[in-house]
């Protein structure tokens, strides 16, 4: 990978010791499947539902059990590993991760570890203007734990309240190469990531009810060291602009304890978001902690080249195809269509409005401009804005055919956010027609030259710039609706028959 800006002198003593080091950081994601059972029982995967409510004996790990694997689950793991270019193993191995926790009944879980369905694979983002490619390491298949609450008990006595709705529920983990190397490019690529996942309907990418959960592992190295440094591991990133922040802090901090001749530890930190800090949780296990040995209840996972094919056939339109053929065929710039991409939605209403009005570029910008920094106003997915693409399509495309002016236009879009009408009937109702008319604009000029007798006589005496003053309170006293062409040469006509 390409080395970042080389080093600056700066004021700020932090970034100067940041300068000498090369953060390296890996992220861990966990994103649930978007299945209507869990991974190995029939209980509802429903967000929300009271505590305890979706389980049985399988996801309560009782005796005398035995998990049955859920094929969607499959499904969607193999299409996410398909739309990120990994090797779909033929035959992958479920293991248990032993571990005591309250929240794990089993007292272990049943996860993928030394032959897991997919290796390899990368991740397209772009970062402050650059692309770059985020390797993969695996993505393995594994159930969800249940979930501790800690609520306040009578006295100020804290309690510990297990709910395991969410035991059993189906997990893809993501794991990435150590190819990253700020927070923001962890930030960029978790995005990336997630509307990958939104794109193909495996994942609904809902941070707040825990769909998609991230761990990242971070150390620096001197510039230009081969070798990694001693990596740390922070938890709890329940958003991507959290995972941006701890991963700052954290390069912080290390890069202090290098420069104050210390040794990092190697240990997990939980992020506290309140403080914006992140603090240690516990010392770093190691795999062999978790005692990995295969399943037993379940039989390897065996996948036919035919079936893999048949998958990789139904695979969506993804981002980045979309966005290099809405360049191809809209002729739009990629900037644009990078944009434009952000949803499949967004791109669906793209392609309608430059369809209907036949000017993709203006399209765009009206969509990039308008419509969205209504949606960033109202947090509005384009699926809820009030003006559909056949409303917009139709005022853009009067817009390009001078029927109205881009200043009226967006006087009607303001109109359209209310009101259901179309654009020409809105322009009719609200007496927004452009004046063009000869006669109509000499009597507007006549009108403003009687009510600013100064600047008139400004003009008249050789003062050129006084014009411009004109013209814009005449404009002004149309409402934006003058023809500005016809307006100015009906001014200069009026002004020299006066003279
Ligand atoms: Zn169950």
């Amino acid at each position: 990978m390409s080395e970042v800006r080389p080093p600056v002198a700066e004021a700020d003593p932090k970034a100067a010791a940041r300068a000498k080091y090369e953060p390296v950081i890996g992220l861990e994601v966990h994103a649930q499947l978007k299945t209507a059972s869990k991974i190995f029982c029939s209980c509802s995967t429903e967000f929300g539902a009271r505590a305890n409510t979706q389980v049985c004996p399988v996801c309560l790990g009782l005796p005398g059990v035995l998990p049955v694997l859920n094929e969607r689950a499959v499904l969607f793991a193999v299409m996410t590993g398909l739309a990120v270019g990994s090797t779909i193993n033929r035959r992958s191995v479920f293991a248990r991760k032993n571990y005591f926790y309250p929240d794990l009944p089993k007292g272990y879980q049943i996860s993928q570890y030394d032959r897991p369905l997919c290796e390899g694979g990368a991740v397209e983002v772009l970062a402050e203007g650059v692309r770059k490619r985020i390797g993969l390491v695996r993505i393995h298949l594994e159930e969800d734990a249940g979930k501790s609450l800690h609520p306040e008990g009578k006295e100020g006595v804290s309690t510990t309240r297990v709910d395991l709705n969410r035991a059993g529920v189906p997990l893809i983990e993501i794991v990435s190469e150590p190819d990253l190397r700020s927070g923001a490019e962890a930030y960029h690529y978790l995005t990336k990531l997630k509307q990958i996942l939104v794109y193909l309907d495996v994942c609904d990418g809902n941070m707040e009810e825990g769909s998609l959960r991230c761990d990242a592992n971070v150390s620096v190295r001197p510039r230009g060291a081969k070798e990694f440094g001693t990596k740390t591991e922070i938890k709890n990133l329940n958003s991507f602009r959290y995972v941006e922040k701890a991963i700052a802090f954290e390069i912080d901090r290390q890069v202090a304890r290098v420069e104050a001749g210390e040794r990092i530890v190697q240990e997990t930190l939980l992020w506290d978001s309140a403080r914006n800090v992140a603090e240690t949780m516990r010392s770093k296990e190691e795999a062999h902690d978790y005692r990995y040995f295969p399943e037993p209840d379940l039989l390897p996972l065996d996948l036919t080249p035919a079936w893999i094919d048949g998958v990789r056939a139904t695979l969506p339109e993804l981002p980045d195809a979309l966005r290099e053929r809405l360049v191809r065929e809209q002729g739009i710039p990629e900037y644009d269509a990078e944009v434009l991409t952000e949803t499949r939605a967004l791109a669906t209403y793209y392609e309608e409005v430059a369809t209907r009005s036949g000017q993709p570029k203006l399209a765009s910008n009206w969509i990039m401009t308008e419509v969205n920094a209504v949606r960033n106003k109202t947090g509005q997915p384009i699926e809820s804005f009030p003006i559909d693409a056949g409303r917009l399509g139709d005022l853009v495309g009067m817009i390009a055919a001078e029927k109205i002016s881009g200043k009226i236009a967006k006087t009607v879009f303001e109109r359209m956010l209310s009101e259901a009408d179309g654009p020409e009937a809105i322009v009719q109702k609200h007496g927004l027609l452009p004046i063009d008319d000869e006669a109509a604009l000499r009597a507007l000029a006549r009108e403003v030259l009687a009510a600013n007798p100064g600047p008139a006589a400004e003009f008249r005496g050789g003062k050129e710039k006084t014009f411009a003053f004109l013209v814009g309170q005449a404009m002004k006293q149309s409402r934006g609706r003058a023809h500005p062409e016809k307006l100015q040469a009906a001014l200069r006509a009026v002004l020299s028959e006066e003279a």
